[in-house]
């Protein structure tokens, strides 16, 4: 491709919206533009970036025996109302009427689409395992789309959906597609690793994410060095936590404490480390208020917290709820004499204190040196829950040797055990070799191709621009012309142009020559910018020199190569 002929156009300035260094090099480099919010034209060049990563993507994907289809962008409304998802999935989902009033959504995910394809033909046992694939654009109306391609509201992914006759086969589905995607993130040469993550209110039994490794990603990712234990920080466990120094076995006593209503003053004033303080807060759920405790050191977490108390959504209690529910003002809320009619979660981490402090329900006033058994399950029941939010250096849940490092991750890839969710909601049923009817066990696979692009800028730059990892670059080398209205450079370049053509195609490599009428400094500052791995610059200087100079993005090192060993030299630099 000549550069003069390409519609390849860079900028000195990012637009003014563009936070991360990804979303600000991709608009420098003319990859994308664009046109809504979270709505982007994938330019010429970005496109061949998507294109590279589709096809790994693709080879991947049927290596693992997924099979590619296509299936509609606007579904109908009435296979959400029987996955009950119309009614669940919020305003993310994109929902419109035609002509005849009838409702549509712009898919946000295939899960509907896809079961009601497969109900329709599956029949027997013998026709599964299925596993279909396809690489799509979705539409979900995020509340803030941002960071260029890495959050936006139209955005490709690539998502896959397998059937199996049992639980055994599911697994078996599963680890192909977690291996598939290891083979992926690996052919793209990015850093990554797989963490549990939350399996949020689908339900299902397993779920992994792939994270690209970046300190701008919006995941933070808790991992164990010693043991390989990795998890998204929203489900991540933590081993057993050192108990603080115990109190004697003392009556619980109310105490007058005056205005203290965080745990660090209440603990300054009783003289108590904060880890023997426990803190109770009030939660308001779809299912109603819940009171939840947690050693006063600590963090809720509330994705956990949601999972154990269900629904859909869960915020802090107002102070007017906090009055009614415990008869106390905010601030001051404990678990002794809670009604017996508010649910009680507690957090493990406070079940080890003994004698601790907490809120007594009365304005300025607390309990100290109360026991859980004696002054509060001899009353009412409590629940004991994980819902503490992991931090560094806390112990490893896996293993006793390790500490939990906390990481910035970008989740590229998420899968999923859907076990029978769909299938039993929309019949999606089979015949076992005893004619008996089976839900066939479901898995989702999905993975964002701009946002795994975005990431490997994120992981890949420098001052001067991207710097890609060979396989996903726009173009994997850049031929740059220094004089081209000089003839004997024009004619030495064409020539080595066609010659790289030829040899690199079958290796897949591909080459744009800079052909432009620009000045040198423009045309070096270009190819750094936009990121080519390999740069081959040919100019009266060195043909002089003795042929073409050439260097890899990233290292600065640069070498005199005849014209007729540039290719070689330059395969040697792309491996
Ligand atoms: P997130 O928590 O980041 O919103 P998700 O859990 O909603 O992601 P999935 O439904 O699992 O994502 O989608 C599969 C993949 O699609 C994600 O791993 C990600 O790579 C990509 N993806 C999801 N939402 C977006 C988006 N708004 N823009 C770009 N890519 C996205
Ligand atoms: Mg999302």
């Amino acid at each position: 491709m000549r550069w003069s002929n390409y519609y390849l156009m860079t900028a000195r300035e990012a637009p003014r919206d563009a936070e991360v260094i990804s979303h600000q090099l991709m608009a420098r480099s003319g990859l994308i533009r664009r046109l809504a919010a979270g709505i982007y034209t994938m330019q010429p060049a970005g496109w061949r970036t998507m294109r590279k990563l589709m096809a790994i993507v693709r080879r991947e994907m049927e290596r693992a025996g997924a099979v590619e289809l296509s299936m509609p962008a606007i579904q109908p409304a009435e296979i959400w109302e029987e996955s009950e998802r119309w009614y669940k999935y919020g305003v993310e989902l994109l929902r419109m009427e035609d002509r005849h009033g009838r409702r549509f959504c712009f898919g946000p995910t295939h899960e509907e689409v896809v079961t009601d394809l497969v109900r329709r033909d599956v029949k027997s046992y013998r026709q599964l395992p299925i596993n279909l694939f396809q690489i799509q654009t979705k539409f979900r109306d995020e509340i803030r789309p941002r960071f260029g391609l890495m959050r936006g509201r139209e955005f490709i992914m690539k998502d896959a959906y397998s059937f199996d006759a049992n639980e055994e086969g599911l697994d078996r589905s599963y680890r192909a597609m977690h291996a598939a995607y290891s083979r992926i993130f690996e052919a793209c040469g990015l850093e990554f690793s797989v963490v549990e993550a939350d399996q949020g209110t689908i339900g299902g039994s397993s779920s992994h994410e792939f994270m690209v490794l970046a300190d701008t990603g919006e995941s933070a990712v808790a991992s164990c060095a010693a043991c390989g234990y990795g998890a998204n920080v929203e489900r991540a466990e933590v081993g057993e936590l050192a108990t603080p120094a115990q109190a004697g076995d003392e009556a619980a006593r109310e105490v007058e404490t005056p205005g203290t209503t965080t745990v660090a003053q209440v603990a300054e004033l009783l003289d108590v480390e904060p880890a023997r303080v426990v803190k109770t807060l009030i939660y308001d759920t779809d299912e109603g208020l819940a009171a939840v405790a947690i050693r006063g050191d600590r963090e809720v977490n509330e994705t956990k917290l949601l999972n154990v108390l269900g629904g859909l959504g869960l915020r802090l209690a107002t102070a007017e709820q906090v009055e009614a529910a415990t008869g106390g003002p905010l601030g001051f809320s404990g678990p002794v004499g809670l009604p017996a009619g508010l649910r009680l979660v507690v957090d493990e981490s406070a079940r080890q204190v003994a004698g601790f402090v907490c809120g007594a329900n009365r304005g300025d006033r607390h309990f100290a040196s109360v026991s859980w058994d004696r002054d509060v399950a001899s009353a009412r029941p409590i629940e004991w829950v994980d819902v503490m939010t992991a931090e560094a250096s806390d112990p490893c849940p896996r293993c006793s040797a390790g500490e939990l490092r906390l990481s910035r991750g970008i989740e590229v890839g998420h899968i999923f055990k859907l076990g029978t969710a769909y299938s039993e909601k929309m019949n999606c049923t089979f015949t076992d070799e005893h004619g008996r009817l089976h839900p066939a066990e479901m898995g989702c696979y999905g993975l964002g191709i701009g946002r795994t692009a975005a990431a490997a800028i994120e992981q890949g730059h420098d001052r001067d621009g991207i710097v890609w990892p060979a396989p996903l670059a726009p173009f994997a080398v850049v031929l740059s012309s220094l004089d081209p209205g000089d003839e004997a450079v024009r004619s030495a370049a064409d020539s080595l142009y066609e010659k790289l053509v030829d040899t690199l195609s079958t290796g897949g490599f591909d080459v744009l020559y800079d052909d432009r009428a620009e000045r040198p400094g423009v045309k070096f500052k270009d190819a750094d910018l936009v990121g080519f791995p390999v740069r081959v610059v040919v100019g009266a200087r060195s043909l002089k020199g003795g042929g073409a100079e050439v260097s890899a993005r990233g290292d600065g090192e640069r070498e005199v190569v005849a014209l007729d060993q540039v290719s070689d030299v330059v395969l040697g630099l792309l491996g």
